[in-house]
C-alpha cells in the first residue's frame, strides 16, 4: 500500500468550523477517488491519508486529487516505524530508490506527537548528520537541492521528498450555493471555477436564442459544464430560451438600450430559478471596462434589477490573466469554439455605454416584466450531471410551482 498525505489549508480552518471543513474535505476526496478501486480516505490528526493500493496508477490519482481544493499540498509517502534507527535505515532505501544526485539537503521534522522523545530540532540534526555521512552532501537549509520530510505521527512515521502543491481554496460544499450565468464565452467558466475554488457549489444557467440561432451555444455550454463538474462532482445546468423575451425586447426597447435590457432580463430570470435552488447570489464572469456592457454604470445599471447580490469574481482581471486561468482548467479550448450567441443578436453598432436605471426602466415601460420572467423560467430545461451538488429542491419540469418564499420586491 502506498500513502499519499494531504495537507490542507489552515486559514479559513481555524476554530469550530474545523471539523465541518474537514469532513467536507474527506468526503470531497472519496467522491473524486471513488471510481479508483481500493483507494481509502482516512484522517489521521493533524492531517487526512489517502491510502493507495500497489497496482493503482498513481498519476490518475495525483491528477484527481490535484482537482479537490481546500488542499495546500500533497506527497506520496512512505510509512516507516517512527524508531530513530528505523526512520534512518527507511532514509536510507528511500535515496536508494530514488537515486537523486544532490549536493546539499535539509531535514525537515515534525512531530504531530509531541511526546516523541526528540524534538523536530533534535531530529533534523540527528537526519542531517545521517543523510551527511551517507552521501557527502551538506546541509543547506535555504536553497538546499533536496529535501527529506519526516512527519512523526501517533504510532508511525512518514517519509518523502517532494510535496506537490495542491489547488488552494476551501471544499467545495463549504460556502453555500449560488448560480452562475454562463455563456459559452471565455469568461464566465473561470467565474464559475473561482466560486468552486472558495468552496460555494454552483447551478449553471445559460441562455440560449434556439430556434433563432443554432444550437451551437447550448452544446458549448453542456461541454462547459461537464469540465466545470470535474472541480464539483455533480452539477444541474438550465438551457433558457431567451429568442421570446428577445423579440419582444427588440420590439419596444430602442437599438442602444438592447445590451442593457437583455442584461436585466436575464438577472431576473436567472434569479427566479436561482433561487429555486437554494443558491444565495448570482455570479457573472463580467470583468470591468472589458466590452461595452460592462461599463461601470451599465453593470450598476443592471444590479438594480437583482434582489440578490450579484457576484463577479473577475472583476478586477485583465483578459489575458483570464485567458490564462481558462487554459489551466482546460475550458478555453471549448470556449473559443465558434457559436451563435443570444446576445450578438440584434445588437446595434454602437451600445449605450452609460444607461440609468430610470432610463432603462423607462425604456422596458412597455413590456409586461413578470410575464416575460415567467415565459423565460416556464420554458427551461434542467439537465443533471451526475447527483447535483448544493441544489435544495427536487428538479422541476416545465411549469415552477411558488415552493419557496419569493424575494421581496426592490
Ligand atoms: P463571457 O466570456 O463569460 O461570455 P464576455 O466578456 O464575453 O463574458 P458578455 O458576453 O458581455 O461578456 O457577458 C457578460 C456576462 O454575462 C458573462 O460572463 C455571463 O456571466 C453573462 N452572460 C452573457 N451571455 C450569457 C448567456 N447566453 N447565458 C448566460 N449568461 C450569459
Ligand atoms: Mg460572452
Amino acid at each position: 500500500m502506498n500513502h499519499i498525505l494531504v495537507r490542507y489549508h489552515e486559514i479559513g480552518l481555524k476554530g469550530k468550523n474545523r471539523p465541518f471543513f474537514i469532513n467536507q474535505l474527506i468526503s470531497n476526496l472519496r467522491a473524486v477517488l471513488a471510481h479508483i478501486p481500493g483507494t481509502a480516505v482516512r484522517r489521521d490528526h493533524s492531517q487526512v491519508i489517502v491510502d493507495v493500493p500497489e497496482d493503482v496508477n498513481r498519476g490518475e490519482v495525483t491528477s484527481a486529487i490535484s482537482r479537490v481544493f481546500g488542499i495546500a499540498k500533497f506527497t506520496l509517502a512512505q510509512k516507516i516505524s517512527r524508531d530513530l534507527p528505523e526512520v534512518k535505515e527507511g532514509i536510507r532505501s528511500l535515496l536508494d530508490v530514488e537515486q537523486r544526485v544532490f549536493d546539499s539537503f535539509r531535514v525537515t521534522a515534525s512531530r504531530a506527537d509531541k511526546r516523541y522523545p526528540l524534538t523536530s530540532m533534535d531530529l533534523n540534526r540527528e537526519l542531517g548528520s545521517f543523510i551527511h555521512d551517507l552521501t557527502g552532501a551538506r546541509v543547506d537549509l535555504h536553497k538546499p537541492d533536496l529535501t527529506v520530510y519526516v512527519d512523526i505521527q501517533n504510532k508511525e512515521a512518514y517519509l518523502y521528498l517532494d510535496p506537490i502543491a495542491g489547488p488552494g481554496g476551501l471544499p467545495v460544499g463549504s460556502s453555500g450555493h449560488v448560480a452562475v450565468l454562463l455563456s459559452g464565452g471565455i469568461d464566465s467558466p473561470v467565474a464559475a471555477h473561482r466560486m468552486l475554488q472558495r468552496g460555494s457549489t454552483v447551478s449553471f444557467i445559460h441562455f440560449h436564442s434556439f430556434p433563432l440561432v443554432d444550437g451551437s451555444s447550448r452544446d458549448k455550454a453542456h461541454e462547459l459544464v461537464q469540465a466545470l463538474d470535474r472541480y464539483q462532482l455533480g452539477s444541474r445546468l438550465h438551457l433558457v430560451p431567451f429568442a421570446d423575451i428577445q423579440k419582444q425586447i427588440i420590439a419596444t426597447v430602442p437599438p442602444p438600450y438592447r445590451v442593457v435590457a437583455y442584461r436585466r432580463f436575464m438577472i431576473r430570470v436567472a434569479e427566479a430559478i436561482a433561487q429555486r435552488d437554494g443558491a444565495l447570489a448570482l455570479v457573472t464572469g463580467e470583468s470591468v471596462g472589458q466590452v461595452a456592457s460592462q461599463t461601470l454604470e451599465n453593470i450598476a445599471t443592471v444590479d438594480a434589477v437583482a434582489r440578490m447580490p450579484v457576484l463577479r469574481p473577475l472583476i478586477g482581471m485583465d483578459k489575458v490573466e483570464i485567458i490564462d486561468h481558462a487554459r489551466r482548467i482546460d475550458t478555453y479550448s471549448i470556449s473559443i469554439k465558434p457559436d451563435e450567441d443570444c446576445c450578438s443578436l440584434f445588437v446595434p453598432r454602437h451600445p449605450i455605454l452609460r444607461a440609468t436605471p430610470w432610463e432603462a426602466e423607462r425604456v422596458e415601460e412597455g413590456l409586461d416584466i413578470d410575464a416575460l420572467v415567467r415565459l423565460g423560467t416556464d420554458q427551461s430545461e434542467t439537465i443533471d450531471f451526475g447527483e447535483p451538488r448544493g441544489v435544495h429542491v427536487a428538479p422541476h419540469h416545465g411549469r415552477m410551482g411558488t415552493d419557496r418564499p419569493a424575494l421581496a420586491p426592490r
